[in-house]
């Protein structure tokens, strides 16, 4: 079961573009009017616009040809290991980089990067839940942008996207999006993954990792979208499981309707000016049978904002009845500029990860996760703890491609800070 997939919307594949998925589920009025190319009808945030549209329709091919990433029974079976976080049973600890970069990839960083996801989920579960482990990673290669573009000693240029859309030298020829990059991006996620694969054979009895990343880039997704042989259900072969950006998250936008359709676990990424009316319209969409484990509400507030605007959407869906789980990101919402360094406290982060916990159970709600911008490298982004204590670090190893990761004593101290609250 789940080793083979049917390419879909692609002519390589039976069904034509365009061509509809008859899911099989029990929201044939919602889904029948799917399919993995009708996302190319509405209006797409973020999205690069490539310059030469014949390269991106041969590459777009060419993955389509490709083997899916990821098969659709690992799919399933994160779906159902999260559906015991829905149940309250177990806890969802997801990490990485903020954005995967083609130059620093190794196999020691994949191993680096999951031991600590691992480690931090070991502190987790020591105090008591069983945790469901999920890398940012093997996929998470393009950036959502405030700005579109970026000014830098007078020259303007359009911002880096992510190694999967342009380069981040800041030369006009270097910025401009290119479609072979999603093939190199495709490349260094089958090897991360097939690492990950070898690195769990090679310790017996631990955990799986499963892999996630943001669905922005929909070209690179649609062309990885297969339909299960038995099932008949379409799943992203891209990964585990993909979210939708607080960026891309607009009802009747691109990216809502092409994760709608996939069978996969969906995150959604939840900001403080999300209003709870919002909310329940775009789980209406995203998980129209409240299947637990099918979506995580991941929010991103900022530790001043947590406290006031996540009472209410909590509020709103516990009074819905649905079954989503709450995961709290605490980075997003706490980036700040120091000494014209970008970074983020440990501080705020440590706060807005407490609050998370103080609301949930102020409002009856399971807190089910945490989702984390982190490496297993040694760097200087975030300020706080040991590590990195003063400001004047934060230029010692700076190495991030895009936003400030916390380092493994930071994010252990995260982890040992969860532990005491999922104990309580
Ligand atoms: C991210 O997770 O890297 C990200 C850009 O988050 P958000 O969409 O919440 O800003
Ligand atoms: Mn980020």
């Amino acid at each position: 079961r789940g080793m083979h997939g049917e390419t879909i919307g692609y002519a390589v594949g039976r069904m034509a573009p365009g061509d509809t998925i008859e899911t099989g589920e029990s929201t044939e009025e919602t889904k029948q009017d799917w399919s993995a190319d009708s996302w190319r009808s509405r209006p797409a945030a973020q999205m690069p616009v490539y310059p030469d549209a014949a390269a991106l329709a041969d590459i777009e091919q060419s993955l389509a040809r490709r083997p899916h990433l990821v098969p659709f029974g690992e799919v399933m079976a994160l779906k159902a290991r999260l559906a015991r976080v829905a149940e309250g049973e177990a806890f969802l600890v997801q990490g990485g980089d903020c954005a995967e970069s083609f130059a620093e990839f190794s196999p020691e960083k994949v191993r680096r990067d999951e031991q600590l996801l691992l480690g931090m989920g070991s502190m987790i579960a020591s105090a008591g839940p069983s945790v469901v482990h999920v890398a940012r990673a093997a996929g998470q290669f393009a950036k959502p942008r405030s700005a579109g573009i970026e000014t830098e000693a007078g020259i303007t240029l359009p911002s880096y996207r992510g190694d999967a859309v342009n380069g981040r030298a800041f030369t006009l020829a270097s910025r401009a999006p290119e479609a072979e990059r999603l093939i190199e991006a495709y490349e260094q996620a089958r090897a991360t993954l097939t690492l990950l694969g070898a690195y769990r054979l090679a310790e017996r009895g631990r955990d799986m990792v499963f892999a996630s990343h943001e669905a922005l880039l929909l070209h690179y997704e649609q062309a990885l979208t297969r339909r299960d042989a038995e099932t008949g259900r379409p799943w992203a072969g891209s990964g585990h499981m993909v979210w939708i950006g607080e960026r891309t998250r607009a009802l009747g936008g691109a990216h809502v309707e092409y994760a709608r359709g996939i069978a996969n676990p969906i995150g959604l990424k939840c900001g403080p000016n999300m209003d709870p009316g919002e909310l329940l319209r775009l789980i209406d969409l995203l998980d129209p049978d409240n299947e637990p484990g099918r979506l995580v509400l991941i929010g991103r507030f900022g530790a001043d904002k947590v406290a006031s605007a996540l009472p209410p959407l909590m509020r709103a869906v516990r009074r819905g009845e649905r079954k989503a789980i709450w995961s709290i990101d605490p980075m997003h919402g706490n980036g700040t500029v120091l000494h014209g360094v970008k970074t983020r406290l440990l501080a705020d982060i440590l706060s807005e990860t407490r609050t998370f916990f103080e609301v949930a159970a102020a409002e009856g709600v399971r807190p089910g996760g945490i989702h984390l911008e982190m490496t297993g490298s040694d760097v200087t982004e975030c300020l706080g703890g040991q590590a990195c204590s003063g400001a004047g670090e934060l230029g010692r190893r700076y190495l991030s491609h895009c936003d400030p990761r916390l380092n493994p004593p930071q994010a252990l101290e995260v982890a040992v800070e969860v532990a005491a609250l999922v104990g309580h």
